[in-house]
């Protein structure tokens, strides 16, 4: 018989208690049958992440990058250290792994690396013997030894990448909810839990704000054919499946409905309608790391000016706002600044070959008196931009719309 190789994530809220660590524990035991290797992966206990972030700003608002990521991976280190120890005292052959013991290695920007190998040449040792490898998440070092951590909510790609590197059979992602649910269940007690769903659309579905799975970690799986199954650690149930097959029958049009908060909008008016205009206004801000999401230029009536709408993380305004102002290559009329603002977003590969669907999503806002600021589309998302006010109202009515409920 061949032997099965399988790597567990556990998040935050899983590993959040010592009586979360007992749970997982016990959840990573029954997994240890003949046959079978298991690794698991875990991430901090929620909120120490978070804890470690606002200690940096108390030093600096500037603090040393290479410091920052030393620092914030710390919370994985203990975690894991506390599942092997729980194995250990269950009389089980485990222990922990730091990323820089394996390696995990990273390239990239600090806080935002990404991962490039790893090493398994010792885990696949240990496993064989009949041991139980328990692997920091979130963070790898660099070519220069330094840690590094590869982005908030990391440890998901980091099980996708082990899962990688060990050629392993599955990868199960525990978290605090059943599955992934065609919208976030805190926000629409309607919504239904998705069975199967396609890598793109769950890349979309992440991007767009499902926190469920990190986008990263969606594409790393897409690029390397690894199936993911999402599932729950409080709750013994049947999970969702993110795979790249076809799904079994359904005549879904919309899978899912994903929504951000704390977006900001800029509207530049009457700036000059020529090539080289739009680079101009993007590029500090690009050099500046503000991530720009949706953009939209007006057609300009008299082709000499032009308004320019784009879309930012409102904490990014204060600096963006500097940024435009300071800014000598652009001339423009007015400026506007918006805050409060959030975009929800359909998504789903039906939407290819069903006509009328941007129309149902405008008809459905406008039924409910919601204000569409912003569009954006692709082909398997609609996005717009509304107040932070409508969010769970505008959810409700197209969660309805789209036969979600
Ligand atoms: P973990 O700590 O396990 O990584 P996260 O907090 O990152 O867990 O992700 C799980 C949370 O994602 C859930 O508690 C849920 O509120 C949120 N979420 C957002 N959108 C969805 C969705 N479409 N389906 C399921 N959960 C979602
Ligand atoms: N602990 C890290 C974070 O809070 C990584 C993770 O949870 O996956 O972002
Ligand atoms: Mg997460």
């Amino acid at each position: 018989m061949k032997t099965k190789t399988i790597v567990l994530k556990f998040g935050g809220t899983s590993v959040g208690s010592i009586e979360r660590i007992k749970a997982v524990s016990k959840i990573i035991l029954s997994y240890k049958k003949k046959n079978t290797r298991v690794a698991a992966i875990s991430s901090a206990m929620s909120g120490v992440t978070n804890d470690l972030i606002k200690k940096t700003k108390l030093i600096s608002n500037n603090f040393d990058s290479a410091e920052y990521d030393t620092l914030v991976s710390t919370g994985e280190q203990m975690a894991c250290a506390l599942i092997a120890g729980k194995l250990k005292a269950l009389g089980q052959n485990s222990r922990s792994w730091l990323s820089w013991q394996l390696p995990i290695l990273t390239e990239g920007n600090y806080s935002n690396s990404r991962i490039s190998n790893i090493k398994t040449k010792e885990l696949k040792n240990f496993m064989n013997n009949g041991g139980i490898p328990i692997i920091t998440g979130f963070q790898g070092i660099n070519s220069q030894l330094r840690l590094t951590t590869i982005g908030r909510s990391g440890s998901d790609a980091s099980a996708i990448m082990l899962a990688k590197f060990l050629k392993a059979d599955e990868c199960i992602i525990y978290t605090d909810v059943d599955g992934v649910y065609t919208t976030d269940p805190r926000i629409n007690k309607k919504a239904k839990k998705i069975k199967k769903i396609f890598y793109d659309e769950m890349l979309e579905m992440s991007s767009l704000g499902s926190k469920v799975m990190q986008p990263t970690s969606v594409q790393d799986a897409k690029l390397n054919k690894i199936d993911i199954t999402v599932k729950s650690s409080f709750v013994k149930k049947e999970g969702t499946l993110i795979n790249g097959s076809k799904k079994i029958f359904s005549n879904q049009i919309i899978t899912g409905i994903s929504s951000t908060k704390d977006d900001a909008k800029i509207t530049i008016i009457g700036v000059k309608d020529k090539p080289g205009v739009a680079a101009a206004i993007f590029k500090p801000l690009s050099d500046n790391s503000v991530n720009v999401d949706m953009v939209v230029q007006n057609i300009s009536l008299n082709k000499k000016e032009t308004d320019i709408t784009f879309t930012i993380k409102s904490d990014d305004l204060k600096k963006t706002e500097k940024l435009i102002r300071n800014n000598k290559k652009i001339q423009y009329k007015k400026i506007s600044f918006d805050k409060n603002l959030s975009k929800i977003s359909i998504i789903g590969v039906g939407m290819i070959t069903t006509p009328g669907i941007t129309y149902r999503m405008f008809n459905a806002l406008a039924k409910k008196k919601i204000n569409i600021n912003v569009i954006t589309t692709s082909e398997i998302k609609i996005s717009v931009l509304i107040s932070n006010k409508d969010i769970k109202k505008a959810v409700a009515c197209l969660h309805k719309e789209f036969k979600l409920d």
